[in-house]
């Protein structure tokens, strides 16, 4: 037990405190404010935080839990919305009001909720962490499965199969060196620390997201890392929606993470509203989610990114694919940079600390596809939101994000004025990816990667054309240059530009990307082929086809249309 005999914003200073060790888990004062340990000088520890130290004084008392910061991991978890320490805010809310007084206690997962577990072992069994033991329906959407946890081997003495709660003994093993070990529906895990695995596998499948901008031109490949900037009204939250909403993982954990409080509300409100396109019920079915304001602490925003990814990577365990979504990284590096300050460390670029690259690479690291320790395979990937001030890509942020992220997805203010939606621009962003998952797309259709990368080269071609253009005017262009820059126009109307709100555009399949790239293609193939003979591009973009082009996107019988335009494209233009 250790005496505060210093205190400055979410830091305090304790003495006293011999025995206790990096990152243990403290309770501050009578209130019982949750801390974490973050420096150690001889018997003096400096503490971050977790909630408002407002009124608390030099004197009071200081507890270690001899713990590390750690998370109940088990059935519950999907459905629930989280503070940065994994208390669930609606219980929160329901002990305090409206505003959450300091230093409550609120277990993560649910007592009340009686779950059927089935046992998928039998006593004699032998097994070994990460096995599966046996399941529960945690929601409609997802079956949970009760895993050895790491570190736990030996055989099985008991199994208590039926409806019971979370804290009832359903399995217990007699391990290896003789001990009798009780298991639960759950375990604790601490969160700074990642769980276990067999392998990393090499990311080679996408991500797939029904969005064509992001699959076609800057694929995400599962287990991945992403980087999102977010510059106001440029269709950031509709973008993570639309993500949430049809991207092939099976569970989404969305964190948070230090955004204004109207912003979080407004997720707040609209998930739990969201349908499940795949399965007709709330999106919430398969979703976490973890708010942490920025009038919140904030150390707990270190908290809420850390207890996010624990959560994802214990799914992954089970052989699901995880998307994780985390709003913003910039706020959490703003609050690293925070607590620095006051701990006098050297500052390094724009006062950031200088293990700023080393921790954002630590999360993002904790991302990948796996093979579990049962053999199955999962992955997490990740999407960081960041937001650059001013929309400087050169800060620090951005540029330690965009180093270790290999997909960058820009999201661009000014197309999103034009109403250019998804907004992402087409020349700042990238994927290094492209390449690993070169073959799954190729597998669907052969000619997908080159039809890509023809796409990818007019969009280049364009913007110096654009450049031309300025100077001289567009009909001092030769023909050929004219029809790239009316392929170009095709392309990012036609085809980049997707509206979230139409029931048929919403969603694109990989089939449906390749054939619309395809009708596009094959009318310029077919154009230029025509300039030979003198035909004019003016006269030729005149023809009907064009506009069944345009709304292919709306077409259901995409694959009757694609052949019916193909046809109409050459017997159209032979008679212009
Ligand atoms: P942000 O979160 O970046 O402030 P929003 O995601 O709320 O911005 O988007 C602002 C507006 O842009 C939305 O209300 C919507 O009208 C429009 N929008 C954004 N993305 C799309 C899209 N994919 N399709 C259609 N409209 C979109």
């Amino acid at each position: 037990m250790g005496k505060i005999i210093k205190i400055a914003g979410p830091v305090i200073t304790a003495e006293g405190m011999r025995g206790t060790r990096m990152f243990d888990v403290v309770k501050v004062a009578k209130e019982e404010l949750i801390g974490e340990i973050i420096q150690l000088k001889g018997d003096t520890a400096t503490i971050q935080v977790y909630e408002d130290t407002t009124g608390l004084c030099p004197g009071e008392e200081v507890v270690s839990t001899g713990m590390p910061l750690s998370i109940e991991l088990g059935p519950g978890l999907l459905r629930s919305i989280y503070d940065g320490i994994a208390r669930p805010l609606p219980v929160l809310q329901e002990k305090s009001g409206d505003f959450i007084t300091r230093g409550l206690v609120a277990p993560s997962l649910s007592r009340e909720i009686d779950y059927d577990f089935k046992p998928k072992v039998k006593v004699g069994d032998l097994v070994q962490a990460g096995d599966v033991l046996g399941t529960v329906k945690e929601t409609q959407v997802i079956e949970h499965k009760i895993l050895v946890p790491p570190g736990i081997s030996g055989k099985i003495t008991k199994v208590e199969k039926g409806k019971y709660n979370i804290e009832k003994v359903i399995i217990e093993i007699q391990t290896d060196d003789k001990k009798k070990e009780k298991l639960k529906m759950y375990h604790r895990w601490p969160v700074r620390e990642p769980r276990p695995i067999k392998e990393k596998l090499d990311p080679t499948i996408p991500l797939l997201t029904g969005q064509r901008v992001f699959d076609t031109l800057f694929p995400l490949a599962k287990g991945g890392a992403a980087a999102i900037p977010g510059p106001f009204g440029a269709g950031k939250t509709v973008s993570q929606q639309q993500l949430a909403k049809w991207c092939d993982a099976s569970v989404i954990v969305y964190i948070g993470c230090g955004e204004r409080g109207n912003e979080m509300t407004e997720v707040l409100d609209e998930f739990p509203e969201l349908t499940d396109p795949k399965t007709g019920k709330p999106l919430m079915e398969r979703t976490t989610l973890i708010a942490n304001t920025s009038n919140m602490p904030v150390a707990a925003r270190e908290a809420s990114v850390y207890t996010g990814i624990t959560i994802a990577e214990y799914y992954r365990d089970q052989g699901y694919d995880v998307a994780l979504m985390a709003d913003s990284t910039s706020r959490w590096a703003e609050a690293m940079r925070e607590i620095s300050a006051r701990l006098e460390e050297m500052p390094g670029e724009e006062g950031y600390p200088a293990y700023l690259a080393t921790r954002l690479a630590q999360f993002y690291e904790r991302a990948g596809r796996v093979t579990n320790l049962n053999g199955t395979n999962g992955s997490v990937t990740a999407i960081g939101a960041v937001s650059p001030p001013g929309g400087d890509f050169s800060e620090p942020v951005t540029q330690n994000t965009l180093r270790i992220t290999k997909v960058f997805w820009a999201l661009d203010a000014s197309l999103a004025y034009k109403r250019h939606f998804p907004s992402i621009h087409w020349l700042t962003s990238y994927s290094l990816y492209a390449d690993k998952v070169k073959g799954f797309f190729d597998e669907v259709e052969k000619d997908f990667s080159s039809h890509r990368q023809r796409i990818m080269n007019m969009l280049q071609k364009e913007s110096e054309l654009n450049e031309i253009v300025q100077l001289v005017g567009p009909d001092a262009l030769p023909e050929e240059d004219k029809l790239i820059l009316d392929t170009t126009k095709s392309i990012r109307e036609d085809f980049l530009q997707q509206n979230a709100f139409h029931e048929v555009d919403t969603y694109c399949d990989t089939e449906k990307q390749f054939l619309m790239m395809d009708c596009i293609l094959a009318f310029h193939d077919s154009a230029h082929k025509r300039l030979e003979s003198g035909k004019k591009v003016a006269k030729m973009v005149t023809v009907p086809v064009k506009e069944r082009i345009a709304r292919m996107k709306y077409a259901e019988d995409y694959k009757k249309e694609a052949e019916q335009i193909k046809k109409d494209i050459e017997s159209q233009l032979k008679k212009v």
